[in-house]
């Protein structure tokens, strides 16, 4: 079995050889084969430096760089392009998606679903603002569509290779939102329960601003 592991970041310098030891760890732990692509959106700190040096260490570790900051959800439509596992996950770059869930959603996926999302029990970090938007807004959105995205669930996710394919090839839309689309995509699907901690350094990129 092929993993791919899809790290979209933006300013993340500190945490990157820390997340990477870590989704190092338990990959060896459970014997999966594994490849991790960073996506650098732009970032103006030393990121792209710092995946150079760990891809140097690691054989398994690939970086795409983007020139300017295009936000989430390009850089992921831009790793499920470039993956090439039998499932692939998405995570964020600042600790807070645990590496050590990714084997309950292998054995999620290995009892016969093809997406299988982190859903947060706790979010121990979040600001009240944060907690309350998303709150409000999720609520909001499965009220006025059809679709239904699943509540308290972020980008940590496992998803399976004709998930991913369908993604890259079906989909028309230019404004893509990954979260919608997936659910939209009506795969069979089921949660993993996580507690997300505080992130691990630095600030949230996603301030008031961009989150209106
Ligand atoms: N991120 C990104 N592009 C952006 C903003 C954020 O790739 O324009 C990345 C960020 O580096 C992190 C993930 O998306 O890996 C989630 O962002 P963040 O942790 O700041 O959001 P929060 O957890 O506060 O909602
Ligand atoms: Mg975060």
């Amino acid at each position: 079995m092929d993993i791919s592991v899809i790290v979209q970041l933006y300013n993340e310098a500190e945490s990157l050889p820390e997340l990477t030891a870590w989704i190092e760890r338990v990959m060896q732990e459970n014997g999966y084969t594994y490849e991790i692509i960073f996506i650098n959106d732009g970032s103006t700190d030393n990121s792209w430096n710092v995946i150079e040096e760990l891809k140097k260490k690691n054989d398994c570790i690939h970086g795409i760089k983007f020139r300017r900051n295009h936000g989430k959800s390009p850089a992921l439509y831009c790793g499920f392009k470039r993956a090439k596992g039998d499932v692939v996950i998405t995570m964020d770059a600042d600790l807070q998606d645990p590496p050590e869930v990714i084997p309950q959603m292998i054995a999620k996926w290995q009892e016969g679903f093809d997406v299988v999302y982190g859903k947060r029990l706790k979010r121990e970090g979040d600001s009240f603002f944060k907690k309350f938007t998303a709150k409000v807004f999720y609520r909001t959105l499965n009220k006025l569509t059809d679709t239904e995205i699943p509540v308290d669930t972020g980008d940590f996710r496992l998803i399976d290779r004709k998930v991913c394919d369908a993604l890259k090839n079906n989909i028309s839309e230019k404004n893509r939102y990954v979260r919608g689309i997936i659910s939209w995509l009506g795969f069979k699907s089921a949660p993993v329960e996580f507690i997300r901690e505080k992130r691990f350094a630095g600030t949230t990129k996603y301030p008031l601003k961009k989150m209106l």
